[in-house]
């Protein structure tokens, strides 16, 4: 067999958030050592490892966001804070013993399929590897958003993103604007607000916040969740049924968020008196559309005296002044944008080319679609986690990261089955019709029919992000790989009686 150009292994993994670090353990459980994951960080963790803003914190309860394989009876609180959950990757990493198979400051710059080889070629920052399948664990949560604001550049003061916190820069005594109202700044409004000078808020929607219901996890709960595992699991089971019974209020039955909205509208009348300040906070679309929000600090934080509320959003910076879209003038130090990140336009997309020489992201112009959230047509082995449609509203995305996880686990093993160099490559007609029965689902929700604008819905209005359904169900349909639902790819010199044949290039075999 003539020599490699270069190294190659079986699976390359992209990243080393939930998904990646749970890909190599289910891949090494499975008794597959021959993989790498590339991590374009100095250390694991994601979007765990890249928001350090003050008050990072998960609005899922951690008993619940961590792995069913990993579980860990030593959770400090109900909702854990970024330092907590960051350590908790850091110790799956060493106790499936991952590290040999990570390789830090490997930013995968292209991955190209090779459709005479039936393998990806994947350049990175440091070198080129082939893999026969890749596992994209990028996740929606990588690449920050900042708008567009003209004037930004002729600011002379600080900006940052929330997920690029400069930590080096004193806040203490500054003039803050604090851009956006989603999940990540009202975090950090109560977290800045007693040191900074003034603080500035530009809401251009406000959101629905409900009380957070927090607390320390005692020294008793901890004993006993590791005395006594069946606790644990029992914790997480009432979380995740929880979760799983509202499912049909986001889903089917928007109008019976009504009773949650009246929770949130009395835990917003406690904190802010003012009736003007009031209104501008009172969202007007359905609760649900956008994100629920978890805080029993955002609100109190902004009835404090160095504390503005801008409502409508930012349209303009003159200078070192802010101008909202209302009008609206603030003169400032520093600028935090919490707007967000590249959700429905996954930034990876454009460094992926398939099998037709387009990338992910032109595949994609018309909206992001995939097979049960994993595979795209024309992209053969190549499965990603936190697909399209595999969000959640209301629960656990690590439950979602787990079922797919399931997926690729059975993808591997129907490629073993069927022997040889063999790839699998999603039928179009599959893939289409998966994303329609998705759509159709869709219209009924909340999130399309809840009167707001939100990072759910891409630029074509269409919802790519959120699973219309539970938990359950996703696991249930993604418990196995159809292989009606593919075309099985093989290289010419594999196919059977082509034994010792030359290699041309590869063949669609029927599976239907
Ligand atoms: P986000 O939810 O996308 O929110 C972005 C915010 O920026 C929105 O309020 C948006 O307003 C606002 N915005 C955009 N352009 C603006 C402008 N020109 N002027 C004023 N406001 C502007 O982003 P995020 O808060 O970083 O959260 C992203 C996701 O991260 C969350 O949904 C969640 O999934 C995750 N997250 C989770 C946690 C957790 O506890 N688990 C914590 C933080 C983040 P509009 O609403 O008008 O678009």
């Amino acid at each position: 067999m003539a020599e490699r150009e270069h190294e190659h292994v079986r699976v390359a993994v992209i990243g080393s958030g939930f998904g990646g670090l749970g890909a190599a353990v289910r891949l090494r459980r499975a008794g597959i050592t021959d993989f790498v994951v590339l991590e374009r960080r100095e250390a694991v963790g994601g979007t765990w490892h890249d928001n350090t803003y003050p008050g990072c914190a998960c609005d899922v309860p951690s008993h619940l966001y961590s792995f069913s394989f990993a579980p860990n009876p030593d959770w400090p609180r109900s909702f854990s804070g970024q330092a907590h959950i960051r350590a908790y990757l850091e110790k799956v990493a060493d106790d499936f013993g991952l590290r040999p198979h990570i390789r830090f400051r490997h930013e995968v710059q292209q991955a190209t399929w090779d459709s005479e080889e039936l393998h990806w070629v994947v350049e990175t920052s440091q070198g080129t590897l082939t893999a026969d399948l890749v596992v994209s664990a990028t996740g929606p949560l990588s690449d920050p958003k900042i708008p567009d604001v003209p004037g930004l550049d002729g600011f002379e003061g600080k900006v940052f993103h929330s997920a690029q916190w400069d930590h080096d820069y004193d806040l203490r005594g500054k003039r803050v604007a604090m851009i956006g109202t989603g999940a990540s700044a009202i975090q950090i409004v109560p977290a800045i607000q007693p040191t900074v000078g003034r603080l500035t808020l530009f809401q251009r929607t406000p959101a629905w916040v409900l009380p957070r219901v927090d607390r320390r996890i005692t020294g008793a709960e901890r004993w006993l969740h590791s005395k006594l595992p069946v606790t644990r699991y029992l914790r997480r089971q009432i979380l995740w049924g929880i979760r799983e019974l509202q499912v049909s209020a986001f889903t089917k039955r928007p109008g019976e968020l009504g009773v949650v909205e009246k929770l949130a509208s009395a835990h917003l009348r406690r904190a802010v008196k003012d009736p003007h300040t009031r209104a501008q906070l009172t969202p007007d679309y359905r609760i649900g559309c956008k994100r629920i929000l978890l805080s029993n600090s955002y609100y109190p934080a902004l009835a404090q005296d160095n504390v503005d509320l801008v409502a409508s959003g930012l349209k303009e910076v003159r200078g070192n002044t802010l101008v909202a879209a209302d009008g609206t003038e603030a003169e400032v130090d520093a600028v935090v944008f919490g707007t967000g990140f590249l959700v429905t336009d996954m930034p990876i997309a454009h460094r992926v080319k398939g099998a037709n020489g387009t990338t992910l992201a032109e595949e994609w112009t018309g909206g992001m679609e995939a097979l049960r959230g994993a595979s795209a047509a024309g992209f053969p082995n190549f499965l990603t986690i936190i697909g399209p449609n595999t969000g959640l509203g209301n629960s656990s995305m690590i439950l979602i990261i787990e079922a797919q996880l399931n997926y690729l686990i059975d993808y591997l093993r129907q490629l073993d089955t069927l022997g040889g160099k063999v790839a699998l490559d999603a039928r179009r007609s599959a893939v289409h019709a998966w994303s329609q029965q998705v759509q159709e689902r869709m219209k009924r929700t909340v999130w399309n029919t809840g009167g707001c604008d939100s990072w759910y819905l891409d630029a074509n209005g269409r919802n790519t992000t959120v699973w219309p359904g539970t938990t359950a169900e996703f696991r249930k349909v993604t418990r196995e790989v159809r292989l009606d639902e593919y075309e099985v790819l093989r290289g010419a010199s594999h196919r059977p009686g082509a034994a010792g044949a030359p290699a041309a290039s590869a063949v669609r075999e029927a599976t239907a």
